[in-house]
């Protein structure tokens, strides 16, 4: 192969950025100001891609089950708790300087770069600070560096305002922030960004835990898949004694097989009784009086991550034409409503009737009356709509419309009267909760 030629052709990840970009997923924070690194806005199909993410977490996690129930707590904290967590003495990365240019990277990340003579690693401690209050000095506060230890400091309230009973849960879904040494590989490593995290209560058992960890484990993998992420792209990696975090009595990463490389996107945690104990908190079993410190199994998933891989694992070439093949459940847009022809009026009347209906039975829904119906396809396929809807001159006369697939562009005739079902059929599909 021509070397030239592959050198100038983009990478995957160059195309799923610009396609981001230009179809409004994901941009550059503060673009017009040259770009903050580390941080990303989401447009807006970007945003309902997320949201999309976190609803059917929030699904499977909370309403599909008993025993676990949702919190959403603050951003900033009493800075006691990090210092309890163990957060500003070991939530660090060795970082390394470059002695000849002087930039510095996580000690890990260094391997790429162009020049190797390197400082020792020195310990760089990732949460952001904040300051407040009106008098000098100022108060020194963090941004929370993980999402869980809100959880942690309601432990108690939890159980004393609901109903929950050991073995349980709490989940949650916000903003974390991390300093990062060497943010990249697009939204991948960020210094602002969001977890999706379930803390599971357990009786402090060594055989029980590890069963519910394992169970656990299955659990999240299998959400992924559920939602079409390649199975074969997915693996797991337990974490080796130096790579644990300062809790973790245990841990395993979720993987996926990135064009930059395997890259965690989730983390599956054993944390022992590391986080209530440090807090002094405990649990009271109501029926045998007995009190102990529960433990506690964490899957902690990121969503930006989970939002990139999943459009990595979407992005399909056929020619010219690009596919992002997203799960309907994630897929921005569900449906496209468009008028065979645009210059016939009473086309266009019908199709934006329908198009109203199924806004609001299937929301969001797109409409379009640009170009030839090629050219539509070929748009809505690229930001991944699975269906799309064209209202012809047979629709005038039986009321049916032709529904075109996605995937395999296939068309089918459909009764206007029978959308609804048709598509909540689709939508509804159990199997991907
Ligand atoms: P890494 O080793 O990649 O820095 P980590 O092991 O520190 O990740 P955890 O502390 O286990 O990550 O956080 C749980 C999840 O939060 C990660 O699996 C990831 O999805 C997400 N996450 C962590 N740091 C970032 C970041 N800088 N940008 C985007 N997502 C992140």
């Amino acid at each position: 192969m021509d070397v030239n030629k592959r050198s100038l052709s983009p990478t995957v990840m160059e195309k799923i950025s610009s396609l981001a970009k230009r179809r409004g997923f994901i941009y550059p924070d503060s673009e017009i100001y040259g770009g903050y690194q580390g941080f990303w806005d989401y447009g807006p199909l970007g945003v309902e891609l997320k949201n999309n993410i976190k609803r059917q977490w929030w699904k499977s996690m909370v309403y599909n089950r008993e025993d676990i129930v949702g919190m959403d707590t603050s951003i900033i904290m009493n800075p006691v708790v990090w210092e309890k967590s163990g957060h500003l003495k070991a939530f660090t990365d060795p970082m390394v300087e470059c002695r000849e240019c002087h930039k510095r990277f996580k000690e890990e990340d260094k391997k790429s770069h162009e020049h190797d003579d390197w400082t020792e690693p020195k310990i760089f401690n990732l949460l952001t600070e904040v300051l407040l209050g009106t008098t000098e000095p100022k108060e020194k506060a963090y941004l929370r560096g993980e999402i869980t230890q809100g959880v942690f400091t309601n432990f108690e309230n939890v159980v004393a305002s609901s109903r929950v009973k050991i073995p349980f849960g709490i989940a949650q879904i916000g903003k974390a922030f991390r300093n990062e040494i060497t943010p990249g590989n697009f939204t991948f490593r960020s210094r602002e960004f969001e977890q999706m995290e379930l803390e599971y209560f357990v009786k402090p058992d060594e055989a029980e835990s590890k069963k519910i960890f394992e169970n656990w484990k299955e659990q999240r993998i299998n959400w992924y898949e559920s939602l079409g992420m390649t199975a074969k792209k997915l693996r797991f990696q337990d974490h080796k004694d130096k790579e644990k975090a300062h809790y973790a009595k245990y841990a395993t990463d979720i993987q996926y097989e990135a064009p930059f490389g395997w890259s965690e996107f989730e983390g599956i945690h054993h944390r022992g009784d590391f986080d209530l104990k440090n807090h002094g908190l405990s649990y009271l079993d109501q029926e045998t009086q007995e009190k102990y410190i529960p433990w506690v199994i964490e899957t902690s998933g990121g969503v930006d991550r989970a939002t990139l891989f999943f459009l990595i694992d979407a992005y399909y070439e056929d020619g010219e034409r690009v596919i992002l093949k997203l799960h309907p459940k994630l897929a921005p847009i569900k449906v496209a409503v468009f008028p065979l022809l645009s210059n016939k009026p009473d086309l266009v009347k019908k199709a934006k009737w329908l198009f109203g209906k199924l806004k609001i039975a299937i929301p969001p829904v797109a409409w379009d009356d640009r170009g030839n119906i090629g050219k539509r396809y070929f748009s809505q396929d690229e930001i991944g709509t699975p269906w799309c809807v064209t209202v012809d001159f047979q629709t005038l006369e039986d009321e049916t419309v032709t529904i075109r697939d996605r995937d395999t562009a296939k068309q089918e005739r459909v009764g206007i009267d029978k959308l609804n079902e048709w598509f909540s059929a689709k939508l509804n599909d159990p199997t991907s909760e």
